[in-house]
């Protein structure tokens, strides 16, 4: 099947973006745009690889070595915020991955859904502090949100098919449980960044990595599934699953459970993103299940992760909890990466900005970036 579809990809130098390129690759797909922050030799590769109409640098100064080394090129360089959304926005693209890291990436995502783009989604930190008005805008304008997150493909793809969401009865998200599974809480406490950055089955950005250690990232995914498929809290639950071999499962009325199986290579989801509702062939290594192992499963510990039970509090809080609960966690995670704070404190300051930032229930995008700024500011004052 012919694939003559043009993508653009927010953040392209990082985990995902450079998955999503090696996808587009092997797909025959072209780019519009590429965007990064501040790595420029990566960059400079990508464009000289897939020739996109714009490169956008975050950082001004990366920019401008960016426009010097591609002299020679017609890639128009741009910058900063503007460059993100125009990015975007680029007329050419009928798709956009959105891989940056963090509640960044809100606004580029809201001015892609305003061009009617087909959203990849990847950044699901955006989902989590404004899912509501990300899915009433993408409505409005008629344009498609598709999962790149695994657990959300999965739960994509199990209920392809489905005419009638009251017959879902449970979705099922499953978790590697990180590299601490298993630990207790005395042992955490000496956890090191470098302890924290070794994830079993996946390689991924630092941010999302250690999110995955104190488990917050399917605390994260919850809120995240919550948003895409319109699901009260009560309807999702998670399971351990060490293996990463089932990616979720979608339990029905009638006790039929769908589930999407594969092993842990981002390249399927992505891939299913951009060519939903078809299926082509593709890069991603495929299932051997005479060898993949035996399947195990074990209930969450919520006791030593407390940041996946802090995040199932402020999904049942739902308003701005979400925005409070992930401004809070992203200030905690880069104290935590710089190494000033402890790998227990992470949960410790989220906590006490949960405890001092007010939650607005329906709010504006205004009260959202409030909510964010204010979480931020009890971290770092803490
Ligand atoms: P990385 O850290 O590997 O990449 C982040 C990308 O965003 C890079 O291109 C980076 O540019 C850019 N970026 C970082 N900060 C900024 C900023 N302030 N402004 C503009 N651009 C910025 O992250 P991942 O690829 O791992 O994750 C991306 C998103 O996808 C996250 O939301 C994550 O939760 C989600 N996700 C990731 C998965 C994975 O397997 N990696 C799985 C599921 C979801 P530069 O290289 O110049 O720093
Ligand atoms: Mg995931």
């Amino acid at each position: 099947m012919e694939m003559s579809k043009r993508i653009s990809i927010l953040g392209s130098t990082g985990s995902i973006g450079r998955q999503s390129l090696e996808v587009i690759a092997a797909c025959g797909m072209t780019v519009g745009a590429l965007t990064a922050n501040s790595n420029v030799a990566r960059m400079e590769e990508q464009v000289r690889q897939f020739r996109p109409e714009l490169a956008v640098m975050m950082d001004e100064k990366a920019a401008a070595d960016l426009k010097v080394r591609l002299a020679d090129t017609k890639t128009r360089v741009a910058s900063g915020m503007e460059g993100l959304v125009e990015a975007a926005e680029l007329p050419s693209a009928d798709t956009v991955i959105t891989a940056v890291v963090g509640m960044i990436g809100l606004r580029p995502t809201m001015a892609a859904i305003r061009e009617g783009k087909r959203i990849a989604l990847a950044n699901k930190e955006t989902l989590v502090c404004a899912g509501q008005l990300v899915q009433e805008e993408a409505r409005d304008w008629g344009a498609e949100i598709l999962p790149v997150d695994s657990e959300h493909s999965a739960l994509f793809q199990s209920l392809q098919g489905c005419k009638d969401r009251r017959e879902v009865k449970r979705l099922i998200l499953t978790c590697s449980g990180g590299p601490f599974f298993g630990r207790s809480r005395e042992e955490l406490k000496h956890m090191t960044r470098e302890d924290a950055l070794q994830h079993p089955n996946w390689n991924m950005g630092a941010k999302i990595t250690v999110d995955s250690a104190t488990l917050m990232n399917k605390g994260l995914e919850f809120i995240e599934a919550m948003h895409l498929y319109h699901m009260p809290p009560e309807k999702i639950s998670i399971v351990i699953h060490r293996e990463s071999i089932i990616h979720s499962l979608v339990e029905y009325c009638d006790n039929a459970v769908i589930a999407q199986l594969g092993t842990p290579d981002m390249r399927l989801p992505i891939q299913y993103a951009l060519t939903w509702p078809r299926r082509v062939e593709g890069p991603a290594t495929p299932l051997d299940l005479c060898s993949c192992g035996p399947l195990t499963f074990a209930q969450p510990d919520l006791d030593t992760f407390r940041c996946l039970a802090l995040a199932l509090k402020a999904a049942r809080t739902g308003g701005t909890a979400g925005a409070i609960l992930n401004g809070a966690n992203e200030a905690a995670v880069s104290l935590f990466l710089d190494g000033t704070i402890g790998f227990l404190d992470i949960a410790d300051r989220v906590e006490r900005a949960m405890d001092q930032v007010k939650v607005v229930q329906d709010p504006t995008m205004t009260q959202i970036l409030e909510a964010d700024q204010a979480a931020r500011e009890a971290v770092l004052s803490a």
